[in-house]
């Protein structure tokens, strides 16, 4: 609606994905959390191989971006629509305490993960780009503001880092006249 009205867009290709969505049919969009992986979670295909170390030294520990690209290459070698994330070699009570949410929710769907991997794949996840504001959350329509996931700041850049988002709010004050607004655009 913004760029239809006339307002300035900038950097929409950049899409920030999720390395790992939990795979089902009936699960919508749930995240299985990256501190999984931190935990000791390994990534794998389906036929129990491990990959990440063609792509990372730091393997299923390397970041976002890189692992999401890295299970999108393995998919499309291997036709599949999901990776596995293992961490049933851990204690099954560390991983109940330790992921009760994450535990519940794939038990939801028949996945104990306690004993089984959980189906992954990457999903679209954060916007960098959108409506380009300045700090004060201005487009260049006068009295149109942005702020949040919708605005682009310029400050994720091409690639969000992880629970950063906030970064986004833009300071928004709409007194044009104000002498702190000023100073700060100087
Ligand atoms: C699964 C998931 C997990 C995430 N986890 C984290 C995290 O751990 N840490 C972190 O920092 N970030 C995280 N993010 C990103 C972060 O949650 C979002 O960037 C942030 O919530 C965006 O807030 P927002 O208010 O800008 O937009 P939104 O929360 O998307 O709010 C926009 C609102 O506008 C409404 N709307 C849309 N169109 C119209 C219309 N035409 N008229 C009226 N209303 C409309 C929508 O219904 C919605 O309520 C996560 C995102 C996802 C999807």
């Amino acid at each position: 609606m913004a760029y239809r009205a006339g307002a300035q867009i900038a950097n929409m290709e950049f899409i920030q994905f999720h390395p790992t969505c939990l795979f089902h049919p009936e699960a919508k969009a749930f995240l299985i959390s990256e501190a999984l992986r931190g935990e000791g979670g390994v990534l794998k295909l389906k036929s129990g191989e491990t990959f990440m170390e063609k792509y990372h030294p730091m393997k299923s520990l390397a970041p976002r971006d890189v692992v999401a690209r890295a299970i999108d290459n393995e998919l499309k070698k291997t036709g599949d629509e999901y990776v596995l994330l293992d961490i049933s070699h851990r204690q099954k009570d560390f991983i109940i305490n330790r992921f009760p949410n994450i535990f519940k929710k794939c038990l939801q769907y028949g996945i104990d993960m306690t004993k089984e991997p959980i189906p992954v794949a990457p999903a679209a996840h954060y916007f960098c780009g959108g409506v380009v504001v300045n700090p004060f959350g201005e487009t260049n329509i006068p009295g149109l503001f942005a702020s949040g996931e919708v605005s682009c700041t310029g400050l994720h850049g091409a690639n969000r880092l992880a629970s950063n988002s906030l970064l986004s709010a833009s300071f928004m004050r709409t007194e044009h006249s104000s002498g702190f607004r000023d100073f700060f655009l100087k």
